[in-house]
């Protein structure tokens, strides 16, 4: 069989395209024998995307926006479905016989070239409701037909969850039934969740890993990290594939970023390996990604008179008095915003800006508050699999931090939901294994 095969990613901003280039040194790690092609969109700077071109085959421009196609029209009507129809044109890639979709936001330990073997469309399911699959890794066959048809479906549609799982779970509606082929085992995307849903399967089966997906608000490159100590902050069972995860990044990645960079990628630029910084650069980064997601803290560093000394400032228009009480809504002129956060479509125009104290806010994972450590990854060569349990005592902690969803204040997070809906679950689940101190 001499099929051409490749890797397909997406990155839509400087953010994402971190986790495109740690995921694409990861599949490098595992000696895979395929391309690697990233789809970014002009909202991805020039400079990052010269990096992307040294460690993928092919970096393609994607912009759904310009285009005169069916895919442009279709935007114009569901324009919430942005970054889905710039997913779906992985399918137009058919230089490629067969290709694996991963989200930017995976990290592949082992290799998993066999999953080219697999027919259109394998997935693994999605942990919050199982007889769907999660978009985040899939087998497909790229196809101008399926393209169009997948465009015209969305149009007519739309997609249940707002997003790209809901809408290719509906066009690929027999996955559940028909071929349990086209089921791939969960260790090809093993939700971030399960780390904290069913802690003994995870104890069970951890080692077989491998691809890890760090879905909703938990990516790794929005976690605190110390620039010191080279660790990721996180007490729970996520620190070893984060630790992972950070490895690759200051291995391969945070050498070549530049400040010319936009948004999380300009400011990690500035930081330096082994100075006691403690990445206060991304809580500012994360604290403008908040104000652009609707979560505003508008008792800290959001509050009122904060943000009318910034706008005085910004005015020049000394002396500037705020007036007597806050408006119920932030001023719209005023957002902390410098990054280039180039979002796909019109959703931008759109922002859902929900007051802060009614937005729900994704609890962390019940085991950070765990006292449990875990150690650095061993690594094997060609297959590296995280240790996932190590019984180290430390300080509890409870992540007190609420980090946003997206680089973009546009869609509902779908599988967020099914995260979210989880988060109470886990809470009971964990709390029967805290007691105990286990080890794989
Ligand atoms: N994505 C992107 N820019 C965005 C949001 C998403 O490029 O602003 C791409 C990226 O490849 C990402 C995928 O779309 O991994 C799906 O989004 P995400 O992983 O954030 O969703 P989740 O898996 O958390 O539901
Ligand atoms: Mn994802």
């Amino acid at each position: 069989m001499t099929e051409k095969c490749a890797w397909v990613t997406l990155a839509t901003n400087d953010s994402y395209c971190l986790g495109a280039l740690v995921l694409a040194h990861s599949l490098r790690k595992v000696a895979t024998k395929h391309n690697l092609v990233v789809l970014i969109t002009p909202g991805v700077t020039d400079v990052m995307k010269d990096r992307l071109q040294s460690v993928f085959s092919e970096v393609i421009t994607v912009d759904v926006l310009d285009s005169k196609d069916a895919a442009h029209l279709a935007l114009l009507s569901r324009p919430e479905l942005g970054i889905t129809f710039t997913k779906i044109h992985c399918w137009t890639l058919i230089q490629y016989q067969k290709c694996v979709f991963l989200d930017a936001d995976t990290l592949v330990f082992k290799n998993c070239d066999e999953l080219f073997e697999r027919e259109e469309l394998s997935a693994a399911p999605d942990v919050g409701w199982p007889d769907c699959f999660n978009s985040g890794v899939f087998v497909f066959q790229p196809s101008n037909e399926t393209f169009d048809a997948l465009v015209k479906f969305a149009q007519e549609k739309g997609s249940f969850d707002g997003g790209d799982q809901g809408l290719l779970n509906q066009f690929f509606s027999g996955w559940a039934r028909e071929d349990i082929k086209k089921h791939l085992p969960f260790a090809y995307n093993v939700c971030t969740t399960a780390f904290y849903s069913y802690l003994p399967a995870l104890k069970q089966y951890g080692s077989d890993m491998k691809i890890m997906h760090f879905i909703g608000n938990l990516k790794p490159w929005l976690q605190k990290f110390n620039w010191s100590s080279r660790s990721v902050a996180e007490e729970s069972h996520l620190q070893a594939p984060l630790q992972y995860w950070w490895d690759i990044f200051l291995d391969k990645v945070h050498p070549c970023l530049d400040s010319a960079m936009a948004g999380l990628a300009g400011s990690l630029s500035q930081l330096s390996i082994g100075s006691s910084e403690q990445g206060s650069a991304v809580e500012e980064h994360l604290r403008r990604q908040g104000w652009e997601a609707g979560n505003i803290d508008y008792m800290g560093a959001d509050a009122f008179s904060n943000i009318w000394a910034k706008i005085s400032q910004t005015l020049s228009s000394p002396p500037a008095q705020a007036p007597p009480s806050p408006p119920s809504t932030p001023a719209p002129s005023t957002p902390p915003v410098t990054q280039a956060v180039v979002p796909v479509a019109a959703p931008v125009e759109t922002p859902v800006v929900a007051p802060p104290v009614e937005t729900p806010v994704v609890a962390p994972p019940a085991v950070s508050a765990t006292p449990v450590a875990s150690t650095p990854p061993v690594e094997t060569p060609k297959e590296v699999v995280p240790s996932v349990v190590k019984p180290v005592v430390v300080s509890p902690s409870i992540p007190e931090e609420k980090v946003p969803k997206k680089d973009e204040p546009s869609a509902v997070p779908p599988k967020a939901a099914s995260q979210e809906a989880q988060t109470g679950a886990k809470d009971s689940k964990v709390s029967e294994d805290i007691g105990e101190e286990t080890q794989l």
